[in-house]
């Protein structure tokens, strides 16, 4: 666990100040548009896109940050009993492919991880992101992190579905990580939910 710590920071591009909260690791500067990863202090550039809200919902709708992680999968071997199909790679039964992984990257216990993270990532329900001119806090997983889940994701969606999947091997490349902002309603009862598949995380 790291120490808290708040810093105040200037945007590079238009010398806005932002607020970084304890222990995240991107910033989005809502004067300019442009998004920051925060690396041993210093802002790197990062890509950061919003989802449009698409369902209904009670409370204030906040952003959160998702990491989009654009990987190719390869399983390599699986030793199932059942006719298993992958269904990752577009329904047909291939074995690899480009596969993009919607990573939640701010605090939710693991359940919720997989639930929202299998939903996106099998429904790819956010085809062209958008700049938007809103906050969004609360980025509290790095890349490394993000890789992690991602693959965390993958044995969701490959290895859990049925009881027949045994073993499984693959490799994940990550060819590129972006930054999603994803809309969320904060709901009376203190629960968000997304405003984008409407799927409530705890
Ligand atoms: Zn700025």
């Amino acid at each position: 666990m790291e120490d808290f710590k708040l810093i105040a920071v200037k945007c590079r591009t238009c010398d806005s100040g932002l607020t970084v909260e304890m222990n995240d690791s991107i910033v989005y500067c809502s004067s300019c548009g442009n998004g920051w990863e925060i690396v041993n202090d210093e802002l790197v550039p990062v890509d950061i896109n919003f989802a449009k809200p698409l369902v209904q919902g009670q409370g204030e709708l906040v952003y959160k940050g998702f990491w989009l992680v654009d990987a190719y999968v390869k399983i390599l071997s699986r030793d199932s009993s059942g006719g298993w199909i992958s269904s990752l790679f577009g329904g047909s039964n291939k074995t690899e492919g480009d596969v993009l992984f919607y990573v939640p990257a701010f605090w939710m216990q693991i359940e919720s991880v997989k639930q929202i993270g299998v939903n996106f990532t099998t429904k790819n329900p956010v085809a062209s992101p958008q700049k938007y001119n809103v906050k969004m806090t609360g980025f509290n997983f790095s890349k490394e992190d993000a890789k992690k889940i991602a693959e965390f994701i993958f044995l969701s969606i490959e290895a859990e579905k049925s009881d027949t999947v045994r073993n499984i091997q693959y490799d994940i490349k990550v060819k590129q990580y972006k930054v999603l902002g994803v809309p969320f309603y904060k709901q009376p009862n203190g629960k968000l939910r997304d405003a984008v598949l409407g799927i409530e995380v705890v």
